[in-house]
Formats: C-alpha cells, sequence, structure tokens
C-alpha cells in the first residue's frame, strides 16, 4: 500500500498554512490515539510537582513515583526542603540518579522559594525559571499541570517526534517550544506535549518506530522509519493499551 501522502512528498515546499493544517489534524489523530495522556508524575501541588519534575532528569516517572511518597511525606514545604540534612534527603532519592546534584537543587529550591515567594512555588514563567535547577521544560510542566497555563514541553521524545513530523527543523528545545506553539491554540498546547510524549512512548520509539501500526502514518514524511509490516510493527507497540492502539491504527493486535 503507497502511504506516503503528497504531504509527505512534498514535505520540503510544504507551505507554513499546509504545515498548520496538517500538524492540527495530526494533532486530532494524536487526541482519538491516546484518551490516557496526562502528566505521568504523581503530586498534589505545586511544589510537589516541582520536586518530581526536577527528579524526573534522566529517570522514569515510574522510579519517581516510587520514591516520592515518602519523600513528600518527609519535606512537606519548601522550607522543609531548605532545611534539609542532606544525607537524608539523598538517600530518599539515591534510586533516581545523579541524586547528589538533585539533592543540591532541592535544596535550593527550597530555599529561594522562602526567600522569594514565601515558601510558595509561582505560577509565572518568569520567576519559575530564575529559581534553582530551573529550566523552561521544568517551569511548562509546571505551569501546564498544576497552574493550567498552557504550556509546550519539549522533552527527547517532543523533540525526536516533531523532527519526525517536520513540524520544525529547528533543534534548540526553547526555538522547538516556539515554533509548534506558532502550529497550536495556546489552550491546546499542554494537552498536545502529554500526546506527543504517550506517541513517542508507546509507538514513535527512538530505535524502530511502529510505523506499520501507526494512527499517524498517513501524515507522517518519516512513515517507513521503522517497520511497516502491521504485525512487525504492531509488536513494537509498548503501554497498557496496546490492543487499543493496533485497533485505532487498523492492525491485528499484537
Ligand atoms: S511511528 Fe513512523 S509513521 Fe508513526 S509517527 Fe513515528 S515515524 Fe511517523
Amino acid at each position: 500500500m503507497i502511504r506516503e501522502t503528497k504531504a509527505a512528498a512534498t514535505a520540503e515546499a510544504e507551505s507554513p498554512l499546509s504545515l498548520k493544517r496538517r500538524a492540527r489534524r495530526m494533532g486530532r489523530i494524536l487526541a482519538e490515539t491516546h484518551p490516557d495522556a496526562h502528566c505521568e508524575l504523581d503530586f498534589t501541588n505545586p511544589l510537589q510537582l516541582a520536586v518530581a519534575t526536577i527528579l524526573s532528569a534522566q529517570s522514569t516517572d515510574k522510579k519517581i513515583n516510587e520514591v516520592t511518597p515518602k519523600l513528600f511525606a518527609r519535606y512537606p514545604t519548601a522550607a522543609a526542603y531548605a532545611g534539609a540534612d542532606r544525607a537524608e534527603l539523598e538517600e530518599l532519592i539515591r534510586p533516581t540518579g545523579f541524586y547528589r546534584n538533585k539533592a543540591t537543587s532541592l535544596i535550593k529550591l527550597g530555599a529561594a522559594l522562602v526567600e522569594r515567594h514565601d515558601g510558595e512555588v509561582p505560577g509565572r514563567m518568569t520567576d519559575l525559571v530564575a529559581l534553582p535547577g530551573m529550566g523552561r521544560k521544568t517551569a511548562n510542566v509546571i505551569l501546564g499541570n498544576a497552574f493550567d497555563v498552557p504550556g509546550i514541553t519539549v522533552d527527547t521524545h517532543f523533540g525526536r517526534l516533531v523532527g519526525r513530523w517536520r513540524w520544525t527543523a529547528e533543534t534548540d528545545p526553547v526555538k522547538i517550544e516556539f515554533a509548534v506553539g506558532d502550529l497550536f491554540e495556546k489552550r491546546d498546547w499542554t494537552m498536545l506535549s502529554h500526546r506527543v510524549i504517550f506517541h513517542g512512548r508507546r509507538v514513535c520509539h527512538a530505535r524502530k518506530p511502529a510505523c506499520g501500526a501507526c494512527t499517524l502514518a498517513k501524515l507522517c514524511p518519516s512513515y517507513g522509519t521503522g517497520p511497516t509490516d502491521p504485525v512487525a510493527a504492531g509488536k513494537l507497540l509498548k503501554g497498557p493499551r496496546v490492543a487499543e492502539l493496533a485497533a485505532a491504527a487498523g492492525v491485528p493486535a499484537p
């Protein structure tokens, strides 16, 4: 079956309007494909999300969620992190990797929050990125998920996928954030981020993307990067909704 589409064949010459239309169509398919997309870090307030997001660098959300219940109980406030016993804090977060650097970040974050924001996590980008250990990616996660302020989270999945989709040729995360932001309504940014990341985790893997079992195949200029055979591709699908993902792509359940 010839899957390559006009959009794919003419990707080099795609006008900004065609790109926006194709991106939004893909965004709608992503919404149907991943209705369960959400922030996978467990948290109940902005401070917990800030801490979990800092810990998530070079780790998995699953690992972070194993560590955070004890951590959040032990350090319920910014002041508690500021005054933490370093050895004890390091021990609690050790399974997340890079625990010495992360402990430093958490202690400094706690101190800065107490000093500058009465112990509260601020809900503005300019204030967030001025905090220790906080880049735009972390800030966007916090804004989007704890404050309902739309944000695009450019992690490795996001960067890889939007490159494959030729939504942008940028490689710098901040430039990617702005380029993709231009393609979508602001109100859609946060959920779009979750859906793209879910697609990266479950379908469009770094090595061997499941092209033959992908709902975006018809609109993706990189179709064929991974196996196109439906059975072989179906086996590459990951996560708890493998059967639904296969059905959505019209291929046999693996
Ligand atoms: S899995 Fe293949 S077809 Fe689907 S988005 Fe990734 S590269 Fe494109």
